[in-house]
């Protein structure tokens, strides 16, 4: 799966949508990136960090299931 652009330098990516938060190192095709590039739902997070993400109201996705430690 290809990184989208606008995210070489991160690794999680919100969709607006659907409240989840991806994994991109680990996304999966059920993680429908390209979906939420192309509806341009993408949310960066600042910081690039899981707990960042809980704090905006995001939902970890089941796929990629992103995890709480943080690099
Ligand atoms: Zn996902």
């Amino acid at each position: 799966m290809s990184r989208p652009r606008n995210f070489e330098e991160n690794r999680f990516m919100g969709d607006k949508r659907t409240m989840r938060v991806h994994d991109l190192d680990n996304a999966t095709d059920q993680c429908a990136i390209d979906d939420i590039e192309a509806a341009e739902s993408y949310l960066a997070f600042g910081p690039d960090s899981l707990p960042e993400a809980r704090n905006r109201g995001y939902h970890a996705c089941r796929h990629c299931n992103p995890a709480d430690e943080v690099a």
